[in-house]
């Protein structure tokens, strides 16, 4: 029972151990990942993963959950209070659970959904055919506008009116720019839906004041805790007092069993963390960094979808400098040199989901190594020059040196080195 990691086990210490030199040696671009804090990750790993604790505070139906209670009272109330929400459900395992519970809660199977579609820069759980929000509930699909590539809400409107939906989503895994939740209050009043706020990408913005809120506007937030939040893999859901009943049964027992206590542990860590100034510095960080980088990208010659950016993430359009390059392609030659992205559907993409015609970049992990602007104009510049050098592999040797330079000067989890 004592023995350390290295003892029991040096494969998987082996495994991490590379790992941890990728992600220190790596620009690493994925706007929906994150470094969590050190405390956060102890939080993670403690022994409060031991006990089973189905219920919630105050009604389990286990012994010995006392500290249970404590753990988990303790992240719900740090959630109310960093998101000014009347009621949090911290248990989503995940945010497609957290998403699955929502229209658990609120919908029959059949009830129309009406969400952003995938290929435009919605979740997977915002009705996608693949996925069983697609597969139980009639959906109907916005997108963006061709000319704008924003989100029109005329159009919107239009559509709810059309559709009649009993529950809008509103939020996205590539969108670029800010969600006006007033406006989507609005027509979800108009037709009478809910107004659910998938605020997963955006929650850290949010909670750092550089994004607008939809507390006052949505009927039920959810969100992830490892991304902009920066906390731990997990979701919570926050709702109006007069939903929480539903809620509250519809994560524990409609679909899950016990609750992850480590992992909330963890969340309320995160909250507090969060609660900092220091993280609306952060925050506003990030999105300087990412309107830089921008800037730097579209200097450079590319084009990207709706202009720029003004949140953490932008979409690189790629057809517009290389029509060959797909995105998976251009993903590929990035890691080579030490850049990682993702390959991403751009709007009205003529390729597949699996090639694609762009790549989404974020600045949320190169924000928490504590890059600033002029190291944006660097990392858009090896990734300018990695695509236009893409097949000479010795260019992107060094390149991939260069990056690893930047990347040392502003290392991250030094404790374990
Ligand atoms: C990431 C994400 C989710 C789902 O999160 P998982 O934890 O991967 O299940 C849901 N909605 C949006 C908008 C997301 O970006």
């Amino acid at each position: 029972m004592n023995k350390l990691l290295g003892e029991v086990d040096p494969q998987i210490v082996e495994i991490t151990a590379k790992d941890l030199t990728r992600q220190q040696d790596s620009l690493m671009l994925i706007p929906s990942e994150n470094y969590a804090s050190r405390a956060v990750m102890e939080a993670q790993s403690s022994i409060l993963a031991n006990k089973y604790a189905e219920g919630y505070p105050g009604e389990r139906y286990y012994n010995g959950c006392q500290f249970m209670d404590d753990v988990e009272s303790l992240a719900i109330e740090r959630a109310k209070a960093l998101f000014g929400v009347e009621h949090v459900n911290v248990q989503p395992h995940a945010g497609s659970q957290a998403n699955m519970a929502v229209y658990h809660a609120m919908l029959e199977p059949g009830d129309t959904i009406l969400g952003m579609s995938l290929d435009q820069g919605g979740h997977l759980t915002h009705g996608a055919n693949v996925n069983f929000s697609g597969n139980l509930y009639n959906i109907a699909a916005y997108g963006v506008n061709a000319d704008t590539e924003r989100i029109d809400m005329e159009e919107i409107a239009r559509l709810a009116e059309q559709h009649r939906p009993k529950l809008i989503v509103v939020g996205a895994t590539a969108y670029p720019r800010h969600f006006d939740f007033a406006a989507w209050r609005q027509i979800a009043d108009a037709v009478g839906a809910y107004l659910l706020a998938d605020i997963a990408h955006i929650a850290g913005l949010i909670a750092g004041d550089v994004h607008p809120d939809p507390a006052p506007y949505a009927d039920v937030i959810t969100t992830t805790t490892h991304k902009t939040l920066r906390g731990p893999r997990g979701a919570m859901i926050m709702c109006r007092a007069e939903y929480a009943d539903k809620i509250d049964r519809a994560v524990f027992p409609g679909l899950q069993g016990g609750p992850f206590l480590h992992t909330i542990a963890a969340r309320a860590v995160a909250f507090k963390e969060a609660s900092e100034p220091d993280f609306k510095t952060y925050q506003a960080q990030i999105v300087k960094n990412a309107k830089a980088l921008a800037e730097r990208l579209i200097e450079n010659g590319f084009r990207l979808v709706s202009g720029g950016t003004d949140n953490h993430l932008m979409l690189m359009d790629l057809t517009s400098k290389y029509e060959k390059l797909s995105g998976r392609q251009a993903a590929d030659h990035l890691e080579d040199a030490g850049i990682i992205v993702n390959k991403n559907t751009i709007p009205f993409d003529k390729r597949k989901p699996r090639t694609t015609s762009g790549i989404r970049l974020g600045t949320p992990m190169i924000t928490t190594r504590g890059m600033k602007e002029d190291e944006m104009v660097s990392v858009a510049d090896f990734i300018t020059e990695t695509l236009e050098n893409r097949q000479k592999a010795s260019i992107k040797r060094q390149i991939r040196e260069k990056v690893k330079e930047l990347c040392a000067q502003f290392p991250i989890y030094e404790y374990l080195e």
